[in-house]
């Protein structure tokens, strides 16, 4: 590989068809769309429409719900409905286990009113699986759905898993049984991808995701899928967990897997603390594909991770002050200044190595380090703007921060790809 090739942000993204879902494009060139997950009663209509309108506001682009029971599946025309009303246009994903043959034909104006529906294929039944499945499909066929075909490794297709069992035992060398599972995983998605399209659902009619709960597996599993096929994908580790481990396990899979071009639309399943914030799996996802440089969503405020050279909090409570300044002026900065989003602040602990790292940012602060002169120079564009000095300088600071982002971000001054 040439150095031109390995300085890219990230490897050529892979190339799929386009699946539109409610009018947002999944896959080829569109940006990787974010999605969550309530974890309302999906019968419940007003805890449903608040979060989802929650999780809306907070960035996600698809919304799912389960629609596990007939009370679930009456409920969705009136949560769809009312989100309409009240101007959520976010396209509402239903996800069926068990008894989507039966649900969706019942429920005709819930089949009408999803933009997606989600299947397993290892839970349409053992018995009259093809059935079932066929019978999802043809519902999707008749409202010009697209479908997700959603294999997790929990409820991995048991016939299919026991044949590739049976067929690598009578193998020279069998291969580890991780192995014939990763293979089964990739197989039923495929198997299952082409039977659809054999009923008669368009190609572009098709999302694939492969969900195991371990990040080799997931990182294993979906290379031999982007290789093997050009439907989009949908990644994410299932039971990631609660917390750091959930976050850390979801940006580590999704990182090397989104760095190699693969992977069209996003989750992170988080486990929340009770009454802890669902929207906490749409800023995650964010946050990755920020870090990764592949989309922008809110600037980002760096800041050193402090040393011997400081001995003081100032430049952590400062950039904490930076980072909820931003937050609260973003609604107003997203509607006047357009790829503001791009920004860059940087806040730094002492004023020895300070300027070097902040020159990296659109705008920098370094503050004063143990036995340094009390002076806070400060980087614009990576040149030296002013010095503050005094009791006044985060203020001082936030309104060289306002001038500017009015100055660089207003709608006449056209933007450069990075927003420098
Ligand atoms: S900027 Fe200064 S205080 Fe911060 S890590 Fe670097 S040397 Fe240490």
């Amino acid at each position: 590989m040439d150095a031109q090739a390995n300085d890219r942000p990230y490897r050529t993204r892979r190339k799929t068809v386009t699946v539109n879902v409610g009018g947002v494009p999944i896959g080829g060139d569109h940006p990787i769309v974010i999605q969550s997950m309530t974890n309302t009663d999906t019968a419940d209509v007003e805890a449903t429409v608040r979060q989802i309108k929650d999780l809306a506001a907070a960035g996600s682009e698809l919304v799912r719900v389960t629609v596990n029971n007939e009370d679930a599946a009456r409920a969705v025309p009136h949560i769809v409905e009312r989100l309409r009303a009240d101007g959520c246009t976010t396209p509402i994903v239903g996800d069926f286990h068990y008894n989507g043959h039966i649900l969706l034909p019942r429920y005709p104006d819930m089949a009408k009113s999803l933009d997606k529906y989600r299947i397993n294929p290892g839970n349409v039944g053992t018995r009259y699986r093809d059935d079932n499945f066929r019978i999802i499909i043809e519902q999707a066929i008749r409202y010009e759905k697209p479908v997700r075909i959603g294999v997790n490794w929990g409820s991995l297709d048991q016939g299919l898993l026991t044949k590739l069992m049976d067929e690598n035992a009578r193998r020279e060398t069998p291969l580890d049984a991780r192995e014939v599972m990763r293979e089964a995983m990739v197989q039923s998605a495929l198997l299952s991808a082409r039977y659809a399209e054999e009923c008669g659902l368009p190609h572009d009619r098709i999302v694939i995701s492969a969900k195991v709960s371990s990040v080799p597996d997931l990182v294993a599993v979906y290379r031999r899928l982007a290789a093997t096929c050009d439907y989009p994908l949908h990644l994410g580790l299932t039971e990631a967990g609660m917390g750091m481990k959930g976050i850390v396990a979801s940006t580590a899979g999704l990182a090397i897997l989104l760095q190699e071009g693969i992977g069209d639309t996003i989750r992170v399943s988080l486990t929340p603390r009770p009454g802890g914030d669902r929207t906490e799996e749409v800023r995650v996802c964010q946050q990755i594909l920020q870090s990764l440089e592949l989309r922008a969503f809110a600037p980002q405020v760096t800041a050193c991770p402090g040393c011997g050279r400081t001995a003081s909090t100032y430049f952590q409570e400062l950039a904490e002050e930076v980072q909820r300044y931003i937050q609260q002026q973003m609604p107003a900065w997203r509607r006047q200044y357009p790829g503001v989003e791009n920004l860059r602040v940087a806040v730094m602990g002492c004023v020895v190595n300070g300027p070097g790292e902040s020159k990296h940012a659109h705008i920098g602060i370094s503050l004063p380090g143990t036995f340094e002169e009390p002076k806070a120079p400060v980087y614009v564009d990576g040149r030296l703007f002013t010095t503050l000095r005094g009791d006044n300088i985060p203020e001082e600071f936030k309104r060289i921060l306002d001038d500017y982002v009015a100055s660089r971000f207003s709608p006449q001054e056209p933007l450069t790809v990075d927003g420098r």
